[in-house]
């Protein structure tokens, strides 16, 4: 249920509510909006009697929230969010471009991997801690690959996202990360993502390939609901029985999610694809639907990569989408990722 405040409530008043909401044995979290403050109560497993709540001063009315997830609904929160680190804005007008390799080799190739994507990317993706399928694949770096990151940032200026794979290791990443990535194989840990709910820093969190948009919607509650509210979600495909990519991206997740949530949505083409060719296709098609960035997959020598090596761009190819994505039909956008002209070709 969601408590509306008048638009001239005050603090003082918020606050009572939040009190007699925990009098209740349940949480009240103020969310903010533009023209007025919401108290979201969270906890409760039916209906809420509401007579005391609207006695209270400064409380207009009380509404029910009918989705599951509370706090990462658009119910809650109409307006859409937008997550501001640095200079960079995602889930605003413009794309947000992450682009990298699959994982950190070296300094010699994250740095050159660097300096190539700098030219269209503001932020630079690389795993230091790689969950990999098998045990005997490269697990990456660890510490020394959080460490060459740290450069990449101090060298070109890009911002950086990189993954945390559990709840201890949480604690390393956030100190190096910009963004801290949560993978498709964590979806569902939930001591990471409650871990996560405690972050300083804003958290991707991808869906599981196996995952439902309320399952994925779920998670993100997870984190929100311990006090982090920078969260961005990954489209980056999903199992099928289509076999002739390495996953099928899912581009209707992209609108359903902004139906129902007011998260910023990122697609991954290249772990949907599996293969390069269809990385800028993927591309061109999940920013015409609405996603707020791409997390792209680029390696200057994919062929020796250490992992993912036929799904990364060729910094040409890179080059390419960068180009293509600058036509007005792909740029002229409203905050919810609409395009304001639809018929601009
Ligand atoms: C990755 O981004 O390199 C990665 C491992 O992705 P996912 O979790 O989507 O498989
Ligand atoms: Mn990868």
């Amino acid at each position: 249920m969601l408590v509306i405040m008048k638009n001239d409530a005050t603090e003082a008043q918020v606050q009572a509510v939040v009190r007699e909401i925990e009098n209740m044995g349940l949480r009240g979290v103020p969310m903010p909006g533009a023209q007025r403050t919401a108290v979201c109560i969270i906890g409760n497993q039916g209906p809420v009697e509401d007579s005391r709540l609207l006695s209270l001063e400064g409380v207009k009315e009380t509404i029910p929230v009918t989705k599951p997830y509370k706090l990462v609904s658009r119910e809650t929160h109409p307006q859409p969010t937008v997550i501001t680190i640095g200079d960079i804005k995602i889930g605003g007008e413009r794309p947000v471009i992450m682009a990298g390799p699959c994982a950190v080799e070296n300094e010699e190739q994250a740095l050159t991997i660097a300096r190539l994507v700098k030219y269209g990317a503001q932020v630079f993706r690389g795993g230091a801690f790689k969950p990999r399928t098998s045990p005997y694949s490269f697990q990456g770096l660890g510490n020394e690959g959080l460490r060459i990151l740290k450069k990449v940032r101090e060298e070109t200026g890009l911002l950086i996202i990189t993954e945390a794979i559990d709840h201890t290791n949480i604690e390393i990443v956030e100190q190096y990360a910009d963004i801290i990535q949560i993978g498709a194989r964590n979806m569902h840990n939930y001591s990471l993502l409650r871990r996560a709910g405690h972050a300083s820093k804003p958290i991707l969190l991808k869906r599981g390939f196996a995952a439902t948009i309320d399952e994925l919607l779920m998670s993100a509650e997870y984190i929100m609901s311990e006090g982090n509210t920078q969260i961005i979600l990954c489209e980056r495909g999903i199992r099928t029985f289509s076999d002739n990519t390495r996953n099928t991206l899912d581009l209707s997740a992209i609108p359903a999610i902004k139906e129902v949530s007011h998260l910023p949505v990122v697609v991954d083409p290249s772990h949907a694809a599996g293969r390069r060719e269809y990385v800028i296709p993927l591309s061109k098609g999940a920013i015409a639907v609405g996603a707020d960035g791409l997390l792209v997959e680029v390696h200057h020598d994919p062929h020796h990569a250490l992992s993912d090596g036929m799904q990364s761009l060729y910094p040409e190819q890179f080059a390419e989408l960068i180009e293509a994505i600058k036509h007005p039909y792909y740029q002229d956008r409203d905050v919810a990722g609409r395009r304001r002209k639809p018929n601009v070709t």
